[in-house]
């Protein structure tokens, strides 16, 4: 849950990420961008703020701005009816971004840059992403995600996009974010 304010001013945050980074935005656009909290109302350490420029039934391409150290939580896209689940590849545009998925155990430090909910973070293999670097996520492949400490702007590609169906390692995480008055 966030309040309406704290969503205007995470907009207008992700905004100034954006401009900084060079990304050209219509204003219709420039109003669309969307905060999620995962339902853990802790926006500074997980969440993400997302512009959807297309979402068809085969292709989406989207914007996602991370603000200093924040995380994305743990998480994979399932198969769906025919759909083996969504294809994912994250370009770093501007910032820094450590992409964790299978292949090792979390280490110490790792660790230690998760400020809560540690438990509900299992995969380890550390890839980092500067900008124009970027990682191909084959559908199922579980995994999470962190900015640097300058925040992170990333062009986000993929098969048809279900967030609502995303599946999470915390059990505690929905979706959907709730914004109150
Ligand atoms: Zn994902």
């Amino acid at each position: 849950m966030i309040t309406r304010s704290e969503q205007r001013h995470a907009q207008q945050r992700a905004l100034e990420y954006l401009d900084r980074a060079g990304v050209v935005m219509t204003a219709e656009e420039r109003e669309q961008i969307e905060v999620s909290d995962f339902g853990l109302s802790k926006l500074e350490y997980f969440g993400v703020q997302t512009l959807t420029y297309f979402n068809t039934d085969r292709i989406c391409a989207k914007q996602i701005v991370l603000f200093p150290n924040q995380i994305c939580p743990e998480h994979w896209h399932p198969k769906v009816g025919t759909d083996p689940g969504k294809e994912e590849i994250m370009r770093v545009r501007w910032g820094l971004v450590y992409v964790y998925i299978p292949g090792a155990d979390l280490e110490p430090a790792v660790r230690d840059r998760i400020p809560e909910r540690k438990e509900h973070f299992t995969v380890g293999k550390e890839m980092l992403l500067r900008p124009g670097d970027q990682i191909i996520l084959a559908p199922g492949t579980v995994h999470w995600f962190q900015a640097g400490p300058e925040g992170a702007v990333i062009d986000d590609y993929s098969t048809t996009s279900r967030d609502v169906l995303d599946e999470f390692t915390d059990p505690d995480i929905v979706r959907i974010t709730k914004i109150v008055d």
